[in-house]
C-alpha cells in the first residue's frame, strides 16, 4: 500500500495498529484501502465495549499484520474475540470482489492461474502495485525499467542503447544484475546515467572483489546497491539479492555437490572467526566473502513484499539454479525474477513467476522484452 494510505490508517487507528515502526507496511494494493478502513473502524468500535465487559480480561485486541494472501485480504489480530473474528472474515470475503489495484468491482483470477489475485477487468493480469504484470511483450504505458546483465567493467553499451532510445521507451531506471567490476568509481560511472535522467541501481555479483581497486570503486556507489532490501523504483517494488552461494558459507539445494547446511548465518559470524584480522590473507577473504549469500539476509528479505526480484544467482528453472531463489520469489510474491551471472539469455515460467536470465551485457525491460541480446563469451 502507498505510504500516504498507510499513514492515514496509522493516524486513524493508532491504538489498533500501534507504532508505525512495528509494522513494516500494509502488504496489499491501494484498491483495498476503503475496505480495510471500514473493517478497522468496526473492530475499533468493538473495543470500548470490551473494556467495560467484566468477563473480558487482559489487553484489548490489536492488529499485527494486514496483507494479501492467496489473492485475498488477511487481517491478523492479536487477542481476537469471536465478534472481531467475524468482522475480519467478512472483510476477507468482501475482498474477493474488490480489485486490489484500484478498488473497482473485481473477481478472483481463475484457480488454474499460477498466481491468485483479485482484479477488475482493466487490471486483470497486471500487478496491484503498478508493476509489469503478466502481459507479454514490451510494456505499454507502464513504467520502463531496464535490467542489465553482467557488464564486467564496460558500461558503454548501456549508454549507447539509451542514446538510440527515445521517449516513451526510454527507461526511468537501469538495474545492473551484478559483476559490474567498475574500472573507475561507480558514482562517476553512474553520473552519466543520472545526467540523462535515468536512475541507476545495482546488485553486486561475485567478481567485484577481484582486487582492492575494483572493490573500492564498487563501494564508492554502494548506496545504490539494493542487495538485501526492497526499493521502490519507478513505482515498482524491486527486491535485490546480490552475490553467489559459496561452499564455505552456504550452498543449498545441491546435496550431491556440497553439504547444504549453512556454515555461517551472517557475514559478521564469518568475519569474526578470521584471525588475525589484519593478515593479508584474511583481509582478502573478508573482501571475497562479503559477496557471498548469507542465510540471514535471505530470511530477512523473504519477510517483505515486492513485484520483481533481481538476483545474480539463477532460480531453479535454469541450469545451476537454486530452489532457494524460487522460495524467496514466492515469499516476496513477485511476478518476475531477473538474474545475471551465467551469461546466457533464457526465459521461463511455470513456478508461479516469470524468470528471465540476462546474457553478458544483455538488456531486458520489465516485461522481459529484449532490448539488447547478450554477447557471446
Ligand atoms: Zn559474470
Ligand atoms: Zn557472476
Amino acid at each position: 500500500m502507498s505510504p500516504e494510505h498507510t499513514r492515514i490508517l496509522f493516524e486513524r487507528y493508532p491504538r489498533l495498529l500501534g507504532d508505525p515502526q512495528m509494522m513494516r507496511m500494509i502488504e496489499c494494493g491501494d484498491g483495498w484501502f476503503d475496505l480495510i478502513d471500514r473493517a478497522l473502524a468496526k473492530i475499533e468500535a468493538e473495543c470500548p465495549r470490551l473494556a467495560t465487559d467484566p468477563n473480558y480480561k487482559g489487553d484489548l485486541p490489536t492488529i499485527f499484520r494486514i496483507r494479501e494472501k492467496y489473492g485475498t485480504l488477511r487481517i491478523d489480530v492479536a487477542r481476537e474475540t469471536e465478534a472481531i473474528a467475524r468482522m475480519v472474515a467478512e472483510a476477507e470475503t468482501e475482498s474477493e470482489g474488490i480489485c486490489e489495484a484500484c478498488g473497482a468491482p473485481g473477481q478472483l483470477s481463475a484457480p488454474e492461474q499460477e498466481w491468485l489475485y483479485v482484479r477488475c477487468p482493466g487490471h486483470m493480469g497486471k500487478g496491484a502495485y503498478g508493476g509489469g504484470g503478466n502481459t507479454a511483450g514490451p510494456t505499454r504505458g507502464g513504467p520502463v525499467i531496464w535490467f542489465c546483465g553482467d557488464v564486467h567493467g564496460r558500461f558503454g553499451h548501456v549508454v549507447e542503447a539509451l542514446e538510440v532510445t527515445s521517449l516513451p521507451e526510454c527507461p526511468a531506471a537501469v538495474i545492473f544484475l551484478g559483476d559490474l567490476e567498475p574500472q573507475e568509481p561507480l558514482t562517476k560511472i553512474f553520473r552519466r546515467f543520472l545526467d540523462a535522467g535515468v536512475e541507476p541501481y545495482f546488485i553486486h555479483g561475485n567478481h567485484e572483489p577481484v582486487n582492492a581497486d575494483v572493490w573500492q570503486n564498487t563501494l564508492d556507489g554502494w548506496h545504490r546497491n539494493i542487495h538485501g532490501r526492497v526499493e521502490t523504483i519507478a513505482g515498482v517494488r524491486i527486491a535485490g539479492l546480490g552475490g553467489t552461494f559459496r561452499r564455505d558459507i552456504w550452498f543449498p539445494d545441491h546435496a550431491d555437490m556440497c553439504d547444504p547446511a549453512p556454515k555461517y548465518e551472517t557475514y559478521d559470524a564469518y568475519v569474526n572467526q578470521l584471525w588475525p584480522k589484519d593478515s593479508a590473507r584474511n583481509i582478502m577473504l573478508a573482501r571475497q566473502y562479503s559477496t557471498a549469500i548469507f542465510p540471514a539476509v535471505v530470511e530477512e528479505l523473504s519477510r517483505q513484499r515486492a513485484d520483481v526480484l533481481v538476483t545474480h544467482e539463477a532460480p531453479s528453472d535454469f541450469e545451476n539454479g537454486f530452489a532457494v531463489i524460487d522460495d524467496l520469489a514466492r515469499s516476496l510474491g513477485v511476478e518476475t525474477i531477473f538474474n545475471g551471472h551465467h551469461h546466457k539469455d533464457l526465459s521461463s515460467s511455470g513456478k508461479g513467476f516469470k524468470a528471465f536470465q540476462v546474457g553478458l551485457r544483455g538488456i531486458r525491460e520489465l516485461s522481459g522484452g529484449i532490448i539488447r541480446l547478450g554477447e557471446p563469451e
